[in-house]
């Protein structure tokens, strides 16, 4: 398995991810995504919103906003309870969430002292005024967006049980030992369903969305091997959950949470109409009953999905006696799909074919065009980014109208004409 610096180190030479701020030494575990990593987020944001909303008849779309009234989070019990017990080490300073360590300071074997609750929302204020009165956080999670909503999306789209909702987002927490690259950072992005069923057949729900979600990053090329299930204790249960699976997978600094499924029961739509004041319950016409759905939520994050499939898809192997790296990224996920490569570039009429077929073939999938190098490091650049084909334009291609196409995992060569190129790629790059 690939390491923590090689992988952090191709990601910045290569336009994937930079650190923040660079320039004035970095910002606290923050992170950019370059050229690259914006469209490896972009599809990993797609396909999950293209099978989970849009191949979907029972699940619905949602964009809320980031800033909402501070009730909120006092009703789904974020204020009170969103919170890790923190401690400091006497001697040196350093800062630890006391469950992620012993007795004693694990960097200088210093005294620790007690732990004191740290509640991890980020506070801030709206408007000009900085008192207690303007107060709002930002969000620590997509879903209260969902529950809030949960009567406003049912009734404008007269879903009935079970339905979910959906919502891609950025959530936001003053995480106290943020790092290991993108895995844990104080600003990220959540793709959350709230699935709300009858009460009664969440667990049967709660069985199906651990299967669908692992599933799921198995069909994207994580290696199955790669996965795990790992249940919560109940010490470790969130304040609002009856029971939770994470999905792991084996990281380079070892398994970790890709995943949360949890059984939210009927805990936040109860909270948010004891606060509000207001119905949130759901008309259950054929027993002509008002009931309290219960949740489902499988919620994962973005950047860590973004990660594993890095890491799973990272190889190295040796061709003619070289080193050959490559990014086994699943086609969907490949942030550019087709580089067009002249073979030579002193000749400008292959140049310009080239050139040409890039331009043909950019309305329907990222192309590259790049002559900025001999052909055998062109093909290595593109295997090093994951782009699952390679169009090379040589002096034949002149005369009879033909390409080579490259496969970025088998290295085998297909010759057809330019004229079906493009038929050919989208038939091998058919979605899913
Ligand atoms: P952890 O135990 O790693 O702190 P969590 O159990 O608090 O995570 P959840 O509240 O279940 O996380 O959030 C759902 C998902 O959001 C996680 O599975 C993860 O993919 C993502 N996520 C949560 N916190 C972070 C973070 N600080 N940085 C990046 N992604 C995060």
């Amino acid at each position: 398995m690939v390491d923590m610096d090689t992988l952090v180190s191709l990601c910045k030479r290569r336009g994937f991810i930079f650190q923040s701020s660079e320039i004035y030494g970095g910002f606290g575990s923050a992170w950019d995504y370059g050229p690259l990593g914006v469209e490896l987020k972009r599809n990993v944001k797609s396909d999950w919103w293209r099978d989970l909303v849009q191949n979907r008849e029972d699940i619905v779309g949602l964009d809320a906003s980031i800033l909402m009234s501070p009730q909120v989070w006092i009703a789904s019990g974020h204020v009170e309870k969103f919170s890790d017990p923190l401690v400091d080490c006497k001697s040196c300073q350093r800062r630890f969430k006391a469950d992620q360590v012993g007795d004693r300071c694990p960097e200088c074997d210093g005294e620790l002292t007690e732990a004191r609750q740290f509640n991890t929302m980020f506070k801030t204020f709206v408007g000009p005024v900085e008192d207690e009165a303007s107060v709002a956080y930002l969000r620590p999670e997509t879903a209260q967006g969902i529950f809030v909503n949960f009567l406003n999306v049912q009734s404008a789209t007269r879903r009935k049980l079970p339905f979910g909702i959906a919502q891609i987002g950025k959530a936001f927490r003053n995480e106290i030992t943020p790092g290991n690259f993108t895995f844990r950072t104080r600003e990220f992005e959540q793709m959350e369903i709230e699935y709300f069923v009858k009460p009664g057949t969440d667990e049967e729900w709660f069985d199906y969305w651990i299967n669908e979600r692992l599933e799921w990053y198995k069909r994207y090329g994580i290696r199955e091997e790669n996965l795990r299930l790992r249940e919560h204790g109940p010490e470790e249960l969130s304040h609002y959950s009856k029971a939770t699976y994470d999905i792991e997978y084996n990281f380079p600094f070892g398994w970790s949470e890709l995943e949360g499924i949890a059984n939210r029961t009927d805990f936040d739509l109860r909270q948010h109409a004891e606060f509000s004041g207001k119905d949130m319950t759901y008309f259950h016409e054929e027993t002509g009953e008002h009931i309290y759905p219960y949740v489902i939520e499988p919620s994962g994050g973005i950047d860590r999905a973004a990660l594993a499939f890095l890491v799973d898809a990272y190889h190295e192997e040796e061709v003619k006696g070289r080193k050959r790296v490559l990014l086994r990224l699943h086609r969907d996920l490949a942030p550019v799909k087709v580089a067009v490569l002249p073979l030579l570039r002193n000749r400008p009429e292959v140049v310009a074919l080239a050139k040409e077929i890039a331009r043909d073939l950019r309305p329907h999938f990222v192309v590259i065009y790049d002559d900025t190098a001999s052909i055998g490091r062109l093909y290595r650049r593109q295997d090093e980014i994951g782009t699952p084909y390679c169009v090379t334009v040589d002096v034949q291609s002149l005369e009879d109208r033909a390409v080579t196409v490259r496969d970025r995992d088998s290295m085998e060569q297909l010759r057809p004409s330019i004229s079906q190129l493009k038929g050919f790629l989208l038939e091998k790059l058919r979605v899913c």
